[in-house]
């Protein structure tokens, strides 16, 4: 049997490889995968089995709750004006508004500019659509580069997807950065895609959105969701906004690939933006404690490592040791029980460093970075642990 070669294409990304290979490696510390280690607020989940109690466990508009496509317009007001439920789509996951979006832009072999490095699912996702993943690296010594962007432009590109605060480095865009890009995007009439899933976990800064570029929404989708903010990744509801025009392009992908979200999980999504935001403070404050603490004990070992300021990730240099992260990551977990995602899954600029996911208990982080410490005195020796 002939399968299909965009398919084939896809491998399975080390973060699976390295998930698996930390669930059967006994008293592993575990800094790899992506997921809070928070339970979602109590409220929330009540509202969810409340729906149920009342049998909301039928298809819901393909659109959406329209009370929590009212409740995301008012959520993004704060960043651009004038919307409404119509300019709402709610997803399965933000993963679903990502390719809502990427496929109802894309015609086949058309390109997205994805970073390098960045979260590897991006790319599955925009070979999926049918379309080609181009990647450029935004960044260079900490400074964005838009030559490397535009050069990858040609009459085949489409949009530019960007993550801030971005999956794996933590980095944090600047107003000037995002104005930079946004310029970009206009004159060369491409999407802006842009995943702020991690917005409100983010440390001493604030987030800056593509839309306050761009406030009619022209080009611009936003891509959201509950699973990060709200420790809700198992919940399965994001959301698109978009130009209200827009909006019915991605609700067909939506319609031909899930009907509809999940009925009574939106009704926990309605609970978390409605009620108080109390346990997202606590959450962040944690992560924030974690974060210092990790980038604390990374610089002590000698790892450069770029200051995160967002997200729960941490992308520190191991290229002294080894420049094969893939070979890295696996002595670290071989050799010291510590489990870590190779640079090199999210893009070739990925190479040389190692991510580390810091949403896991202080013990645990502890843990992780004194074997850490022990284990690159004698790389790639073996430590007792
Ligand atoms: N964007 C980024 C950058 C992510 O890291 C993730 C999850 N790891 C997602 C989007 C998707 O999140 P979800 O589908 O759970 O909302």
């Amino acid at each position: 049997m002939q399968l299909s070669e965009k398919i084939l294409s896809i491998k399975p990304p080390p973060i699976r490889f390295f998930a698996d290979k930390a669930s059967n490696t006994p008293r592993c510390a575990r800094l790899d995968q992506g997921e809070p280690d928070f339970d979602t607020p109590r409220h929330i989940k009540r509202a969810a089995i409340e729906a149920i109690r009342q049998n909301f466990t039928h298809y819901t508009s393909t659109y959406g709750v329209p009370e929590l496509r009212d409740a995301v317009a008012e959520k993004e007001s704060v960043k651009v004006s004038g919307l409404s439920r119509n300019n709402v789509l709610i997803t399965t996951g933000g993963m679903g508004a990502l390719f809502c979006a990427s496929a109802s832009i894309l015609d086949f072999g058309q390109e997205i500019i994805l970073e390098n490095p960045s979260w590897a699912t991006y790319s599955y996702m925009v070979t999926i659509a049918g379309g080609k993943a181009v990647f450029a690296r935004f960044f260079e010594d900490d400074k964005l580069k838009p030559e490397n962007i535009t050069e990858k432009i040609n009459n085949k590109t489409r949009a530019i997807i960007v993550n801030t605060p971005q999956n794996p480095t933590g980095r944090v865009w600047s107003r000037k950065e995002i104005k930079a890009i946004a310029e970009i995007a206009r004159d060369y009439n491409l999407f802006v895609i842009c995943d702020e899933v991690y917005e409100e976990i983010i440390y001493g800064r604030k987030h800056v959105s593509f839309a306050e570029y761009d406030k009619d929404l022209s080009n611009t989708i936003l891509v959201n969701s509950f699973s990060k903010t709200y420790a809700m990744t198992g919940w399965r509801i994001g959301y698109a906004v978009g130009d209200k025009e827009f909006i019915p392009s991605m609700l067909r992908v939506n319609r031909a690939t899930t009907t509809c979200p999940n009925a009574f999980a939106q009704r926990g999504a309605l609970a978390a933006l409605k009620g108080s935001q109390n346990s997202v403070k606590k959450m962040v404050s944690r992560y924030r404690k974690r974060r210092d603490y990790i980038f604390k004990r990374l610089s002590q070992i000698g790892l450069k490592t770029p200051q995160p300021d967002g997200a729960f990730y941490v992308f520190p240099d191991v290229s002294d040791y080894d420049k094969d992260s893939m070979r890295f990551s696996n002595n670290l977990i071989e050799n010291a029980k510590v489990s870590c995602i190779p640079g090199i899954g999210f893009g070739s600029e990925g190479e040389g460093h190692i991510r580390f996911c810091y949403a896991t208990s202080i013990d645990e982080i502890e843990k992780g970075m004194n074997r850490l410490e022990r284990f690159l005195q004698n790389y790639p020796e073996p430590i007792e642990v």
